[in-house]
């Protein structure tokens, strides 16, 4: 089964985006907890819920996928944006469990502002060790970063570093994002097969659970994270379409965070993928 979808906004609540996904032939969607630039979470509304679990139902929607802010930074200098991050992060983990159980939350590990990666990985580690819990279903996901600046997770090394400090690492997975690993240096274009068997040995394709599908608008090793529409960038649409159709990625959801201002936009795109797709099948 093709598991794809896009980002989707929750404003008018979670039944209203996933009608919104299903209108556009997607089975599974990627929301903001809140606004990507921090602040407080709306709350949940149990009638919204209910009903979310039935358009789910009506459009197969089986899997979803939570974004954290982007303002979140476990490995800040500054202990109080330590802070916010520690709480918007139990606070979502929380929320996720009331939302959907057994689902992903994906995060951007964090910027080492300066410090140095090892001790912001020491860092980003100690965050998930005060967050996880044993009884929760939901996976927290490390995205892999383009770089820019000083984030954290530009290499499948420390992104590994993270993951292997952390207690409850059962509840931790990675969520590659095509246009970081290629802003990173990756090349995903030529040589797929090699990216992939370098993030098994390093990191293990078992933690792999999600995938943000992005053409990119810079060069390889750019370290710039500017997302293009699928088959407009530097990555270009049949890399992209080898990616959805690798053995290793086939089963996994793909989420489009490609720059559209309607969802129509990400309509031809899922359809094209989905052609794509079954053409590569046959
Ligand atoms: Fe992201
Ligand atoms: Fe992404
Ligand atoms: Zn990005």
């Amino acid at each position: 089964m093709f598991t794809i979808g896009c980002h989707l906004s929750i404003a008018k609540g979670f039944a209203a985006a996933a009608r919104d996904a299903g209108s556009i032939g997607a089975n599974t969607f990627q929301f903001f907890t809140r606004n990507p630039r921090g602040g407080k979470a709306k709350p949940l509304d149990d009638d919204d819920l209910r009903s979310f679990a039935t358009v789910r139902e009506q459009f197969g929607i089986h899997r979803i996928l939570a974004h954290a802010p982007y303002t979140l930074n476990p490995s800040s200098a500054k202990p109080e944006t330590r802070e916010f991050a520690l709480q918007t992060l139990a606070d979502d983990l929380d929320r996720m469990e009331r939302i959907m159980p057994g689902q992903l939350y994906n995060m951007h590990p964090g910027a080492h502002v300066g410090q140095g990666a090892q001790a912001a990985v020491e860092m980003i580690a100690d965050a998930l060790n005060a967050v996880l819990s044993p009884g929760q279903t939901t996976t927290l996901l490390l995205e892999t970063m383009a770089g820019k600046g000083s984030e954290v997770g530009r290499t499948f090394e420390e992104v590994a570093a993270i993951i292997e400090r952390v207690e409850l690492s059962d509840h931790v997975g990675v969520c590659l994002d095509t246009c970081h690993v290629w802003d990173g240096g990756y090349d995903i274009v030529s040589d797929l097969d090699g990216v992939i068997d370098q993030f098994d040995s390093v990191i293990g394709l078992d933690r792999l659970r999600a995938v943000h599908l992005n053409d990119s608008k810079n060069p390889r090793a750019a370290h710039k994270d500017r997302h293009e529409k699928l088959g407009e960038g530097l990555i270009g649409f049949d890399a992209l379409a080898a990616v959805v159709n690798h053995p290793a990625l086939e089963a996994l959801p793909f989420y489009l965070e490609t720059p559209h201002d309607d969802l129509a936009g990400y309509a031809g795109e899922i359809e094209r993928l989905k052609k794509a797709r079954v053409e590569q099948r046959e």
